[in-house]
């Protein structure tokens, strides 16, 4: 996967720039509020996917004009596409000159992995961040599954305006009403479940390798899926089963509550250093290091599985890790295509080929 040129116009503070990146390391610098961070996001928004910045799309687009415009070249699946995206309030996607129903379309086609001061989120946020990680990272290798987990979603809220209407009086009498929900709600959320096991196996390898070069060795990382019910047994068949049984236990809270206490929307990932919770008692080297290691995990799982290296779009990681990390960092990302912001060009090791970009005012131009 090699993004081979990239354009953008009216997109945050960018008014207008198109350049062709380099296949290997590229480094953008700048002052800070330069619009180095939204380059980084106008790329990702390629991916398919929202903002790892905002949820509110209309926020993209530069103050006082009506739509942003980005448009890509890139390598993939063997062969050379073209992308272009639309945003106003909504987002229009358009592939080698096709309209899409949805920015989903591009899910699997365009790949990239980022890493921003958001992502230690991974590690001191809660559950709904580890669960977002997992989502879109399983979405990047099995787009399918983006499908489940918005059928899921679609569901549950049918199910809880159903525990609403209950608890006002409708319905008193026939909780029966429910069951059909239930029904669809743990079959969905075994086979939801069911794509987070299978991914999750494929993950903790690479993970762990990582955490280990990074720590030098000295550390140990695990992960651990920590589900809101427990199955007696994997396979899509009994994880359905025991859902469907806890969606029952949990019947009576849920119409207390009027929301679905149980399900893959409630699942957390724990996460330990030498068997003691990152989030709690990880030191911020050792926080920092185990996001790393994550998000890298996460590339390398998308190799593997698709034969692809995707893009590394990397804002603002460089000036917060030592030395040795950051030798370790970019020896990892050999032969990936990288996307570096950092504000000082000369803490990062020139010796690698690539291109350098200058951001400044929402202009981006070639340094050197
Ligand atoms: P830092 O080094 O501090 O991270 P940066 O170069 O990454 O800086 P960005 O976050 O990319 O900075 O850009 C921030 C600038 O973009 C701010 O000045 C902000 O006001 C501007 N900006 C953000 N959204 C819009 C918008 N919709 N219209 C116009 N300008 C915007
Ligand atoms: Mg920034």
């Amino acid at each position: 996967m090699k993004l081979e040129s990239f354009s953008a116009e009216d997109f945050r503070n960018i008014e207008k720039i198109s350049f062709e990146p380099s296949p290997g390391i590229n480094i953008i610098f700048g002052e800070n509020a330069q619009g180095k961070t939204n380059l980084i996001e106008s790329i990702w928004l390629f991916t398919g996917f929202r903002s790892f910045r905002t949820m509110r799309t209309s926020e993209l687009v530069r103050e006082g004009q009506d739509m942003a415009k980005l448009s890509c070249d890139f390598f993939s699946r063997d062969r050379s596409q073209n992308a272009q995206m639309f945003i106003d309030k909504k987002r229009q996607v358009k592939i080698n000159g096709i309209s899409q129903e949805t920015p989903r379309k591009l899910m699997g086609e365009f790949k990239a992995v980022v890493f921003s001061p958001q992502s230690l989120a991974l590690i001191q946020g809660g559950p709904a961040e580890k669960r977002k990680f997992l989502d879109i990272a399983i979405s990047l290798v099995r787009p399918n599954y983006a499908v489940f987990i918005s059928r899921y979603l679609k569901i549950m809220s049918h199910r809880n305006a159903l525990l609403r209407q209950m608890s006002r009086g409708k319905y008193k009498y026939n909780e029966k009403a429910l069951e059909p929900w239930d029904y669809e709600l743990a079959k969905t959320g075994a086979r939801i479940l069911n794509y987070r096991y299978e991914y999750l196996e494929k993950l903790s390898g690479p993970v762990k390798d990582v955490y280990e070069g990074i720590s030098a060795g000295k550390e140990q990382i695990s992960i651990e899926y920590s589900p809101s019910f427990k199955s007696p047994k994997k396979g899509e068949e009994a994880v359905r089963e025991a859902m469907l049984e806890a969606l029952l236990k949990s019947r009576d809270s849920d119409l207390r509550r009027q929301a679905t206490g149980v399900g893959p929307h409630k699942d957390d990932l724990l996460i330990k250093i030498n068997d003691l919770c990152a989030r709690t008692y990880g030191s911020q080297g050792q926080q920092r290091s185990c996001a790393l290691a994550l998000k890298l995990g996460e590339a390398a799982v998308i190799k593997k599985e698709t034969d692809e290296k995707p893009i590394a779009l990397l804002d603002d990681v460089m000036s917060e890790l030592d030395a040795g990390r950051q030798k370790y960092f970019l020896d990892f990302l050999e032969g990936w295509q990288v996307f570096i912001t950092c504000c000082d060009p000369s803490i990062l090791d020139r010796s690698q080929t690539g291109k350098v970009f200058e951001m400044k005012a929402g202009k981006l131009s070639p340094a050197e």
